[in-house]
């Protein structure tokens, strides 16, 4: 890549699921790209296929402390993402969300760098507008057990929007719908890992309440297009924009359709619905396809046979697949 375009890229977070996705594009792009991550959820494994890359820099560094480099862009990624995994030390999400978020505009402000937000739709809550979009100001319990999460995202965007008026920052806030693909932990408890390694298992599939709450689940590769894009994009608003995929599905159809992608014969079993669970998810994505020219391209049944592969090598690597439990000929994996 040529010098003039060629920039220095950091992404916290970078060992993640999403992370190691963006790593790796910018990686191709041919930028140069410096990944920061404690390793809380990250693994070296996802992004090992990087490590030798002469454009690829990896520094293991906890975003709740400041961060002294010298960089053009920052994707801030950095944050424990799925309900069990943010749950298990509440505290030190929302550390990560505000003072990983007051640390990194502190960077961008002393480098003069562009700062991109991962933020989420937690930030509608159990939204009473549906399908939601950008300003509607959510409906979020302040002192639940989503609320570390929840509460930690709005404020770090509180901070992004702050930052931007009072020091003059470029700053791009996405709000990322579920998300999901190769690279997802398989015991991160989210739906889609939980269900593909329980019909690659042949285990029953564990549907939380009745299984007509719904999501709109968009594939890794979109959500990487729309993030490469809206750091690039004119607007410097600064106002966030909602990325996912609008086609929303219960998590009874969601099942089905996994088992019918992995050719599985399990069943379903019912288990009580976490607390505060909400009912209903689905991105409005005008402005995203307004203002970046994008939309997710990889339909649902796509996006879950990719996602069967990944977690069918990983059983397989790790010598647990249940081949009895699936049934001959099975549609993917
Ligand atoms: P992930 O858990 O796979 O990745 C998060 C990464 O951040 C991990 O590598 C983890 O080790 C690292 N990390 C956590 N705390 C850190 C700290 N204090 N310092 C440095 N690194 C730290 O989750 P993901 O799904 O890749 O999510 C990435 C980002 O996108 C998160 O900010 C998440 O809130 C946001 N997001 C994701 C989704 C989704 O569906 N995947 C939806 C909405 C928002
Ligand atoms: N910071 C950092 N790297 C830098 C510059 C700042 O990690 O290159 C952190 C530092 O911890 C600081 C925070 O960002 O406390 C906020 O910086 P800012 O300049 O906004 O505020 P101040 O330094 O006055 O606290
Ligand atoms: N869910 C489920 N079975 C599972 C895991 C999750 O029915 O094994 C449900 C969960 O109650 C929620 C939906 O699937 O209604 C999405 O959960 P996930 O944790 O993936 O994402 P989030 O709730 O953060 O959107």
């Amino acid at each position: 890549m040529k010098e003039l375009t060629r920039k220095r890229i950091l992404v916290t977070g970078g060992a993640g699921f999403l992370g190691s996705h963006l790593c790796e594009r910018l990686v191709a792009q041919g930028h140069d790209v410096l990944c920061v991550d404690n390793f809380y959820t990250g693994t070296k494994d996802n992004i090992a296929h990087l490590l030798d890359c002469a454009n690829f820099e990896l520094m293991r560094h906890d975003v709740t402390f400041p961060l002294y480099v010298e960089v053009d862009e920052i994707y801030n990624l950095a944050c424990p993402a799925s309900p069990i995994h943010y749950q298990y030390d509440p505290v030190q999400t929302t550390k990560t969300s505000v003072h990983g978020a007051i640390n990194m505009l502190g960077l961008a402000k002393r480098v003069k760098a562009r700062i991109f937000q991962a933020s989420t739709s937690e930030v509608y809550g159990d939204a009473l507008v549906h399908p939601q979009k950008e300003d509607y100001w959510g409906h979020v319990n302040p002192i639940g057990p989503r609320s570390c999460y929840d509460e930690g995202k709005r404020c770090a965007e509180t901070l992004f929007v702050d930052y931007r008026r009072q020091h003059g920052l470029s700053i791009r806030i996405a709000r990322i719908f579920n998300t999901y693909g190769p690279r997802m932990h398989p015991a991160d408890g989210r739906v889609v890992s939980n269900f593909m390694m329980q019909a690659l298992r042949g285990e029953p599939l564990t549907v939380y309440g009745d299984g007509t709450q719904t999501r709109s689940f968009c594939y890794v590769d979109d959500m990487i297009d729309a993030f490469v894009r809206l750091m690039n994009s004119g607007d410097d608003s600064g106002g966030p924009v909602n990325l996912g995929n609008p086609h929303e599905v219960s998590m009874r159809e969601i099942a089905q359709r996994i088992i019918a992608v992995t050719g599985s014969s399990s069943t379903l079993a019912a288990r009580p619905l976490p607390a505060d669970d909400p009912w209903h998810r689905q991105p409005d994505i005008s402005r995203a396809r307004q203002l970046l020219g994008w939309e997710p391209a990889t339909s649902l049944d796509e996006g879950l046979q990719k996602t069967a592969r990944y977690f069918r090598a990983r059983l397989a690597a790790s010598g647990q697949t249940a081949p009895q439990a699936v049934k001959a000929g099975a549609a993917a994996g």
